[in-house]
């Protein structure tokens, strides 16, 4: 297991239910000590966040002392529904949050004939049969959990019967749906998976790792539990829905007697506020083109946030943080977010940008001058060292660090009011120029020549200190703004189509944004902090060509907006 440094340290952290589990196992030796665990995607989509918090139980507790495994396996058993790009994006993204299966990649593909022999032997047990009702009518003899089911009338179909309609099967005789294998365990159980379930499906579909070798495909229940012993998994760590198929997982196992017999624990999902996390789902807002595609920065997938510009670091946090237990809980969105700004904090760069700038004409600067003025990439670590900034007559500022009437608590410019550029001087507003249409185009401000660095000698205060850009230096970029991509906690909820809930302010665009020239080397998936906006990361797909753009990773936090809410009430 090569996992990241970060790892030794966060383990040391972790002490959940399951964890506590394998202590135990381990005191009693049980497996013989030994810990294997795997994470078993479904290639039927992109990872989202909720797979980070599998990956990083599974991946994480395989790190954590040495001889300990993790498996990487796809859980490839519907060919229809999954592809090479899943695969592809999957290992992708595993890698990306810092974890390494190194040579533990399977696919329950790789055991297909051995799952078929397994078949073969529960039939010569006389516990499997093919069933010949169709797919409605199995449904119908299946019971209610209230109602016992009915046996089918294929169910005392004799060994030898079975076993040349399993091959057939497997031949091709018969379209899809016309047979299927099922385990012969009780259709009384209270337990309706335990109701002779389904074990072997007619699919004639090829398979992206097997081809047109095969057209009956095993189902997810008996492939997992037997892939699991196959590679001698101890743990067989999923999430609480699965609990109601643990029975069947031990019948199989039991049944079959094979010489592993992982235990399966179950753990709650994540969800998170705001957002929505099955596959199914996301798939459909890419396919309907609500988001631009699985890596839309909106997106809860792995591949969105790595292109917002998330880091691994943040998102192993967040999973930390969360914890593992068996209670299902809602997590709010803003636990993710601080995670990402307490590990961009200190390692990432401070740097000026005005996203919807504001021209400002400094009457009393020299024309033609500029002055390189020095400025701290990072106010607390000098170790990030330094850049010049220049300063000349023409600047950009912030639209909205200017009010023409400011409201109470409003700290920043307006008519006649004084405030502080960061890293250069103290500017007071002297006149607004506006269009024909009443809006304001321009600022004329003065400068005070003494106040050079952002302290005047006579000590006198100002309130505000405010992030600028000179005009002729000015980089022009675009920065694309997102917030949450539902605007319901629960999007969905209460039967109501989850697509509803879309927020259509999900993203802004602004095309016409100032960034200091520093910026000019910025390459893909690099942070930055633009001060007093948030933490930004050049685009990797559209941020390469041309232009610059930026996607904002999270605001800084959100003080302002609270006052300007207050503000707004009070003047009710
Ligand atoms: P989805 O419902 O989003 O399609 P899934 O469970 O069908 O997810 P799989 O590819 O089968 O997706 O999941 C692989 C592993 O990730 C499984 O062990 C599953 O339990 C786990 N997993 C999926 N979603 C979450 C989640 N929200 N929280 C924790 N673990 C999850
Ligand atoms: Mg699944």
């Amino acid at each position: 297991m090569t996992a990241p440094s970060a790892n030794t340290t966060e383990a040391s952290l972790q002490n959940d239910f399951i964890r506590q589990i394998i202590a135990d196992d381990i005191k009693a030796n049980k497996n013989d000590g030994r810990v294997v665990t795997r994470f078993p995607p479904e290639p039927n989509g992109y990872l989202h966040i909720g797979h980070a918090k599998s990956i990083c139980l599974n991946f994480g507790i395989a790190a954590e002392q040495e001889g300990r495994q993790c498996y990487l396996r796809f859980d490839d058993t519907n060919p229809s529904k999954e592809s090479v790009e899943y695969v592809e994006s999957i290992k992708t993204d595993v890698h990306w949050l810092g974890y390494d299966w190194e040579d533990r990649l399977r696919h329950s593909s790789d055991y297909f004939d051995q799952l078929y022999e397994y078949a073969v032997a529960l039939i010569k047990m006389g516990k499997a049969y093919v069933c010949s009702l169709t797919a409605e009518q199995i449904k119908g003899y299946r019971g209610t959990l209230r109602e016992q089911g009915k046996n089918s009338p294929y169910r005392d179909r004799s060994i030898e019967e079975n076993i040349d309609l399993f091959e057939r099967m497997k031949a091709g005789e018969f379209a899809d749906g016309e047979q299927v294998l099922r385990a012969k365990i009780d259709m009384a159980s209270p337990n309706l998976n335990l109701r002779d379930p389904t074990i072997y499906r007619i699919k004639k579909v090829p398979h992206q790792m097997t081809g047109d070798k095969w057209c009956i495909y095993p189902m997810y229940d008996f492939t997992h539990c037997l892939s699991d012993a196959i590679e001698g998994i101890t743990h067989s760590l999923c999430t609480l829905e699965f609990e109601d198929h643990r029975p069947l997982y031990d019948w199989f196992l039991d049944t079959l007697k094979t010489a592993c017999h992982p235990q399966q624990i179950e753990f709650a999902r994540l969800s998170l506020n705001y957002t929505v996390m099955s596959k199914r789902k996301l798939q459909e807002l890419v396919e309907n083109q609500h988001v631009n595609g699985w890596d839309d920065p909106r997106m809860p997938t792995l591949s969105g946030m790595r292109r917002r510009g998330y880091t691994p670091e943040a998102i192993r946090e967040f999973c930390d943080r969360i914890g593992v237990t068996k209670n299902d809980t809602h997590i709010e969105m803003g636990v993710l977010e601080n995670c990402i700004r307490s590990d961009l904090d200190p390692k990432t760069v401070r740097v000026m940008a005005v996203l919807k700038p504001l021209r400002v004409v400094i009457e009393n600067y020299p024309e033609g001058q500029v002055e390189q003025l020095e400025a701290p990439y990072h106010p607390n670590d000098a170790s990030m060292g330094s850049r010049q900034v220049p300063f000349s007559r023409v600047l950009y500022l912030e639209q909205d660090d200017f009010r023409e009437v400011p409201p109470k608590k409003f700290f920043r410019l307006a008519p006649g009011r004084e405030v502080r550029l960061r890293y250069a001087y103290f500017i007071t507003c002297q006149a607004v120029i506006k269009n024909e249409q009443g809006e304001i185009v321009e600022l004329r401000c003065t400068y005070d020549p003494e106040t050079r660095g952002g302290s005047a000698p006579d000590g006198r205060k100002v309130k505000g200190t405010l992030h600028w850009v000179s005009e002729p230096h000015a980089i022009t970029a675009e920065i694309r703004l997102y917030d949450r991509l539902f605007n319901q906690p629960n999007p969905g909820a209460g039967g109501i189509d989850f697509k509803a809930a879309l927020n259509p302010n999900s993203m802004e665009i602004l095309t016409n944004s100032q960034v200091e020239p520093s910026l000019a080397n910025a390459v893909a998936g690099i942070r930055y902090q633009f001060e007093r906006q948030g933490y930004f990361c050049v685009d990797s797909v559209d941020g390469l060509e041309g232009a610059l753009v930026f996607n904002r990773i999270v605001t800084l936090r959100d003080s302002w907006a609270k006052i300007e809410k207050a503000n707004y009430k009070d003047s009710l």
